[in-house]
């Protein structure tokens, strides 16, 4: 099984590109997609070109929206929380997209695990990336077995295993660059994206696969220090 620990310095330029053109993109986008929805309730005879508008402009949101997790880091708040919960309500928003994809999801969480200071939101996010790339690897369905210990040192540690397609010892190195996919509508942004919220959480991602086998993403996170009573 091959290993590797995504490094941050692939993201500072792209983060700093971000932060300006993400958040530039976003008026005019909205403006643009308004107009094609009042042409398309107007002007007859073009229904399917509007869809392809609308649909390449949702696209482009799409992306633009993952920049901006990175780009916006005064949107976030860290607050003491507990992961299995966020787990859980992220499943039960995505799970319909594993029922579909005849995915099941199984979790073992242990009862004791710390809490963790995060953004719950983009915590979030994190979940549903990894996911959807779970889902994504195993396109006649599968397993994808989560689950939530406290690490030998304290801290959270989550592991994420699917038993899809895997990833090709030579391509690991590539995981976490912004625009790598091997998807034909992938945007190669949800890894880069998702590392760079464990980083600003002080944590840590691993990404261990093996070809044909299966994909397991290991991520640790500092526990959320105790308040003092009394
Ligand atoms: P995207 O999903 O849009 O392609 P990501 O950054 O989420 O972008 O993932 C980048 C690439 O990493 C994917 O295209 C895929 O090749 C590989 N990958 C990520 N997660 C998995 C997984 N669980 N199983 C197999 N390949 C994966
Ligand atoms: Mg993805």
């Amino acid at each position: 099984a091959e290993e590797m620990i995504l490094r941050s310095e692939k993201l500072s330029i792209v983060g700093q590109m971000a932060a300006g053109v993400a958040h530039e993109i976003r008026n005019p986008l909205t403006s643009l997609k308004g107009f094609v929805q009042l042409m398309q309730s107007k002007v007859e005879g073009f229904d399917s070109y509007f869809s392809i508008m609308q649909e390449e402009l949702d696209r482009i949101n799409f992306i633009v929206s993952e920049f901006l997790v990175i780009a916006k880091p005064q949107s976030v708040r860290f607050q003491t929380k507990d992961v299995p919960t966020i787990l859980h309500n992220t499943i039960m928003l995505t799970g319909s997209q594993a029922l579909i994809h005849n995915v099941n999801i199984t979790t073992e969480a242990k009862p004791d695990v710390p809490t963790i200071k995060c953004d719950e939101n983009q915590i979030k996010q994190v979940f549903i990336n990894i996911l959807n790339n779970a889902i994504e690897s195993m396109p006649e369905g599968g397993e994808i077995h989560i689950s939530i210990v406290t690490a030998e040192d304290g801290q959270l540690l989550m592991r994420f295993s699917d038993n899809g397609c895997g990833i090709p010892e030579d391509r690991i190195p590539r995981l976490g660059e912004p625009f790598y996919t091997t998807k034909e509508k992938g945007t190669g942004l949800g890894l880069m994206v998702t590392f760079k919220i464990i980083e600003n959480h002080g944590g840590q991602m691993r990404i261990f696969s093996e070809l044909g086998k299966g994909t397991t993403v290991e991520i640790k996170m500092p526990a959320a220090k105790r308040q003092a009573r009394g």
